[in-house]
């Protein structure tokens, strides 16, 4: 197995309340993990930590060979190989969806100009949104917020791209649109640990499931056991609590 990802032992507390307590989960290159659980659970607070922008109290995670926490190094770098993706765009209002893209790039990559603006234009081609190039975020609707964002992330190079739950704040007909693009980039291989609500797109784009409550991983398993058979009585009362089909 070629380890990408590996995180022991991860005890986060924000002052008394322990969010995360002594998780566990080490990705491979090319693995796609999906993370449920209750609101609240720590789900956020895990993507987070993933890439630095959390400390912790007690554990590792490790990317490659390198220590991204507890954390040392420039947030900037380990930014660059693990992308991520909120729920609420984060695009850049004042900037049109080309500056959106090559901004980053340009500064923490030192790409030129003309490279960046030729592979965001390809990007924004691939997504189906080519002609937005100018516009700016506000002229756009969510789905296509999202799917700006989702190549925006794309044009650092991240060789792992962490989404916290990046449809839960569209509209119903939008999911579609943007769960498209993701399961599209797993179809490339892309290493990635999505966080999501959306029960059938998580069966359908996952190699490995988990489920976390407690501040604890609970079960995990591949796609079909996880959701037809799940093991513990708490995993079981979560998937009744959607009307998943
Ligand atoms: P999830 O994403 O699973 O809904 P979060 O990771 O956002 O859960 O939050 C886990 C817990 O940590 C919640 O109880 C939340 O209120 C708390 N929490 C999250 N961020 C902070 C913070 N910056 N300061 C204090 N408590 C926080
Ligand atoms: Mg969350």
């Amino acid at each position: 197995m070629n380890e990408i990802l590996k995180v022991e032992n991860l005890t986060k507390a924000y002052d008394d309340l322990k969010v995360l307590d002594g998780v566990d989960l080490t990705v491979s290159k090319g693995e796609v993990v999906v993370i449920v659980g209750p609101s609240g659970c720590g789900k956020s607070t895990f993507l987070r930590c993933l890439n630095g922008l959390e400390d912790i109290q007690e554990g590792s995670v490790v990317f490659n060979d390198e220590v991204i926490n507890p954390f040392k190094g420039s947030p900037a770098k380990v930014r660059e190989k693990i992308g991520m993706v909120f729920q609420s765009y984060e695009l850049f209002p004042h900037k049109t969806v080309l500056q959106n893209m090559i901004l980053a790039p340009m500064k923490v990559r030192k790409a030129k100009k003309k490279d960046a603006e030729k592979e965001a234009l390809a990007l924004l081609d691939r997504v189906g949104l080519l002609s937005k190039k100018d516009s700016y975020p506000r002229q756009l609707s969510g789905g296509q917020k999202q799917r700006v964002a989702i190549v925006r992330a794309l044009m650092m190079h991240p060789e792992v791209l962490l989404l916290d739950e990046i449809t839960a704040a569209l509209d119903p007909e939008m999911v579609r649109e943007v769960l498209d693009v993701v399961i599209n980039l797993a179809k490339e291989g892309r290493t990635m640990v999505i966080v999501t609500h959306e029960l059938s797109f998580a069966r359908a784009v996952a190699d490995r499931m988990i489920f976390i409550d407690g501040g604890k991983i609970v079960e995990e398993g591949a796609p079909g056991e996880f959701f037809d058979d799940p093991k513990t009585d708490r995993l079981k009362k979560f998937l009744e609590s959607f009307s998943y089909n």
